[in-house]
Formats: C-alpha cells, sequence, structure tokens
C-alpha cells in the first residue's frame, strides 16, 4: 500500500533534509551538557545553542537574549498567560484574547479565569477577522496583555497583527502572538511590527518536535514572566531543565531555512492552493469556503461540504491525509471550535476538510488528491437535484 498524499501541514510537517542532518551529530558526538562549562563537550554543546539563538532571532529581527527554548508552542503560550499573571500577583490583570485562539491559549486562560483573573474572549467576524473596534472597546484600565495569532491553524486567517500591536503599544498593553503557523510562510520584523512576546514551534516549520522558541521583548517593562518549571536556572531562570540541543540546533536550521525560502515558497504553495480550489470549484460548483480568502495563509484550503457527514467524509478519502473540522478535538468528536466560531452550525463544521499544503507538496499530489475529494463528495453529497442543502431527516 502507497502512503496517502500528506495534505495536513498544519498538524504538523516532516523535519527537512538539512535540517536532520545538522541536528545529527548532537545526539552521539556533541552530546554535551550546555550547562557543563568546565570541559569542552559542554563547551561545544553551549555554543551550537548560542548559534541556534541567533538563527531563531534572525528570523524575527529579534535580539538572541530575546529568545527562550521551551519544549514548543503549547509551553511557550501556557508561559507567556500563566507566566504574566505569575508576576503581576497581587495586581489586577485583564487579558483579551479571541475565540479562535489555539487551544494552547484558551485552555490556560480558562484555568486562569476560574483562578479569578479576568479574561476576555471575543468573538471574531464571520471571516475570522478580529474587528479592532471590539478589541479597543475590551480594553480596560487593568487590562496587561493581548494575544492574539498571527494565523489560525484551521482557516488559515491572519489577524491584523501591525494594528493590534500599535494599538496595545498607544496602550501600554503587552502584546503577544502565537506565530507557529506563520513561521514557515510570512516574514516579521519586531523592530517594525510592535509585538512584545511570540510564540514559536518546531514540528509546524520543518523542524524538530518537542522543541520551540518563546521571544520576550527586552525593551518592554512589564514584560516580567514567572517560570513555571524551576531548577537549575536554565533560559536566564525562565525555564529550567536540560536543554534540548538536537532539537534546538534543528529549530535554528529550521529558522534559518524558512528565512531563506519562505517568499519562493509562499508563492509556490499559493499558486497550488488555488488550483486545488479552482478544481474543486469547477467540478463541485460554489464552494463553502471558511475563513476570508484575501488575509490567509498561502498554503490554507478549508471548505465546508453542507450535507455530507464528516467522518463518512474522512473514511472516504483513505488516500489523502487532511483533517475534518472536528480534527483537534478528534478524541472528543467535537466540532472545532473554531468554526462554531465563525458561525457554522455543529453538522455543517463536522463536514469540513481542511487542507495544508506544505514544502514538499507537488502539483500532481494536489491534483491527485482534487480527484479522490470530487468523488468521494459526489458520493456522499445529498442527491437532491440541483440541491446543495442538507436534507432533513
Ligand atoms: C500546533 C500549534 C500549537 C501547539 O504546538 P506544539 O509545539 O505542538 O505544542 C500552538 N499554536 C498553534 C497555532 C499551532 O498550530
Amino acid at each position: 500500500m502507497t502512503s496517502p498524499v500528506y495534505l495536513d501541514h498544519h498538524a504538523t510537517t516532516p523535519v527537512a533534509p538539512s535540517v536532520f542532518e545538522a541536528m545529527r551529530p548532537y545526539f552521539t558526538e556533541v552530546f554535551g551538557n550546555p550547562g557543563s562549562l568546565g570541559h569542552a563537550y559542554g563547551w561545544q554543546a553551549q555554543e551550537a545553542v548560542g548559534t541556534a539563538r541567533a538563527q531563531v532571532a534572525r528570523l524575527l529581527n529579534a535580539a538572541p537574549s530575546e529568545i527562550l527554548f521551551t519544549s514548543g508552542a503549547t509551553e511557550s503560550n501556557n508561559l507567556v498567560l500563566k507566566g504574566l499573571v505569575g508576576a503581576r500577583r497581587g495586581r489586577s490583570t485583564h487579558i483579551v484574547t479571541t475565540a479562535t485562539e489555539h487551544k494552547s491559549v484558551l485552555d490556560p486562560l480558562a484555568r486562569l479565569s476560574r483562578d479569578g483573573i479576568r479574561v476576555t474572549v471575543l468573538p471574531v467576524a464571520g471571516d475570522g477577522r478580529l474587528p479592532l473596534d471590539l478589541l479597543e472597546r475590551s480594553l480596560g484600565e487593568d487590562t496587561a496583555l493581548i494575544s492574539v495569532m498571527a494565523a489560525n491553524n484551521e482557516i488559515g486567517t491572519l489577524q491584523p497583527l501591525e494594528a493590534i500591536g500599535r494599538l496595545a503599544r498607544e496602550r501600554g498593553i503587552l502584546f503577544h502572538t502565537d506565530f507557529t503557523q506563520a513561521a514557515a510562510l510570512l516574514s516579521l520584523d519586531v523592530q517594525k511590527v510592535p509585538v512584545d512576546l511570540l510564540t514559536l514551534s518546531g514540528h509546524k516549520m520543518y523542524g524538530p518536535k518537542g522543541v520551540g522558541a518563546l521571544m520576550v521583548g527586552s525593551g518592554r517593562s512589564g514584560a516580567e514572566l514567572i517560570a513555571q518549571l524551576d531548577g537549575g536556572g536554565q533560559e536566564q531562570g525562565l525555564r529550567a531543565g536540560t536543554l534540548n540541543v538536537p532539537g534546538i540546533v534543528g529549530l535554528g536550521e529550521a529558522c534559518d531555512l524558512a528565512r531563506k525560502s519562505r517568499e519562493s515558497d509562499a508563492q509556490r504553495l499559493t499558486t497550488l492552493r488555488d488550483h486545488l480550489k479552482e478544481t474543486l470549484a469547477a467540478a463541485l460548483g460554489d464552494l463553502r469556503i471558511n475563513g476570508t480568502w484575501t488575509h490567509r495563509l498561502p498554503n490554507n484550503l478549508n471548505v465546508s461540504f453542507p450535507g455530507v457527514d464528516g467522518e463518512a467524509l474522512l473514511h472516504a478519502l483513505p488516500e489523502v491525509a487532511v483533517s475534518s473540522g472536528s480534527a483537534c478535538n478528534a478524541a472528543s468528536g467535537e466540532p472545532s471550535h473554531v468554526l462554531l466560531a465563525l458561525g457554522l452550525d455543529p453538522g455543517l463544521a463536522r463536514a469540513t476538510l481542511r487542507f495544508g499544503l506544505g514544502r514538499p507538496t507537488t502539483a500532481d499530489d494536489v491534483d491527485f488528491a482534487a480527484a479522490r475529494v470530487i468523488e468521494a463528495i459526489r458520493r456522499l453529497r445529498p442527491v437532491s437535484p440541483g440541491m446543495d442543502t442538507p436534507v432533513a431527516t
């Protein structure tokens, strides 16, 4: 059996060959602990971590001293939210976010809210974007942080980072963005766009799993965080634990690769993604596309098929690796909170496919996937002629 065509790059990406090669010596040869400052094994590991820190910083035009290594985006997001609240103990703290954030932002905030922190989860417009006037109206004297993702992992919607950042800076509020989905494809210069805290993950950008980063802007007062892992004092005391040297080397290399190839990757994937959309539309009629088309990740297409059962749809597509509208909550089978926030009803949210193209995706992959999807939809779609809407049962 040949492997299915992989169009699920929002879930994870393969490690790029050059990233894997860069990591390899750090498992077996250069295995020292970067905290061992008494011998060459430690020095070599420390030097490799320093190089990677500079590579991550360069991707964002940040300073190397502003980059902390973590175990991934989930940890970075938890560290920002819980770390900031911890540092502000005793002061009234309000945090503003959106309903379409990743669960690694929403769940920590739900916990903090149960603990008495004031949290505002703003709705988004029908196209997935955060209306700035809503954001502005939600801000108060005690607002300490705005956390809004750069690019959504389900619908690819890009949020207006620059405008949010400017508003935050005017009001003296910190701005955190989860940049995980954007890092491989979009550029961001933190000297120009006012972002104070930024989350990255290795495995969403052709690096390894289990490593990520948090940028903590040093120029901003109030950006103090309290560690969530205490121990050996690594990472400026903000994240204890022996550094994952091979993973960190891989993340650094992945950042270098992203910096060099993001522009051409974005162009190529936009063309392929648009071709996928047009092929599906030509065969299936008007597509119900979720999220704005204009402010969108180049590699994302998210489509709902009214009247089709989501579960049956995935089962009908064994040769195409994609996610459905309940992907992120696969265990619970709950429909996606992102699609519900756009106003889709649970049935339509489940009848949704998320396509995530990636660096290895070819035109043949896209044509093959489109043909399989068209076949499956024609088979599963309600058979009333000329009808696109669910048939009541
Ligand atoms: C995947 C993802 C995460 C979680 O990243 P991990 O490194 O797997 O913890 C967080 N935010 C977004 C937007 C993601 O896509």
